[in-house]
């Protein structure tokens, strides 16, 4: 089990840690900044201590995280080491992160998958391709970039959930469960949905967003491709 420091503190970039289990390449630490992949979200990469972290995963056994290390490298179990995110890319995962809940709020339609990488990001809809139009989805996405609006965290109990299923938009992501209460992701007056994932504090910090593809992917899978433009 790890401190997942991410959850209440995306900003955070660095923490002291120590090293609880080694498995192979793979560390466990008692905390972490390091987002491990999962809800369609990439891991993050960056160092702990003189080694390269390559990805971060899920372990096997509830809040627990494997920092996948360089090969070589060989941390000792109770040592303290400093964990530093790739900064510069975990802030764009979390713009483009935040974007799809945007990019979810304009297209009105089922969400059939979703992906964000460090580069592009996609969701795709149950939707008629014709209702998608790449002018029409930059313009809308930019008047909520222009808004400014602060997004919000809270958690909601697993039965209150299960009252309101209309929060889990992504049908092929399910919302970490188990614990008995699930995240939220709130962006007021835009979007309401579980997600445990990383986002910016404030919409105008995505910046500009470019609609790169829109395509079908099969009968309910019409996808749309975002890109940041700086
Ligand atoms: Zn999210």
């Amino acid at each position: 089990m790890a401190a997942l420091l991410f959850r209440d503190d995306p900003y955070l970039r660095t923490c002291e840690a120590t090293v609880l289990a080694v498995h192979g390449d793979a560390v466990e630490l008692d905390r972490t900044v390091f987002y491990p992949l999962g809800g369609g979200q990439a891991g993050d990469t960056g160092r702990l201590g003189p080694w390269r972290v390559l990805d971060t995963r899920k372990g096997p056994t509830g809040d627990s995280v494997l920092h996948i290390l360089e090969p070589g490298a060989a941390p000792t179990i109770g040592s303290t080491l400093e964990a530093q995110l790739d900064w510069e890319r975990r802030h764009r995962l979390m713009r483009l992160h935040t974007a799809l809940h945007l990019l979810g709020a304009v297209v009105k339609a089922p969400v059939t998958g979703g992906r964000i990488g460090e580069d592009k990001a996609h969701l795709d809809f149950d939707v008629d391709m014709s209702r998608l139009a790449a002018g029409d989805i930059e313009g809308e996405l930019a008047d909520y970039v222009r808004a400014a609006v602060t997004t919000r965290v809270m958690w909601v109990s697993d039965a209150e959930l299960d009252a309101r299923p209309e929060l889990v938009k992504t049908m092929s992501v399910a919302p970490p469960r188990g614990e008995g209460r699930v995240r939220l992701l709130e962006i007021p007056g835009i979007d309401l949905q579980a997600c445990g994932g990383t986002h910016v504090a404030n919409t105008a910090e995505i910046g500009t967003l470019k609609v790169i593809r829109i395509r079908s992917e099969g009968k309910r899978n019409k996808r749309v491709t975002l890109e940041l433009a700086t």
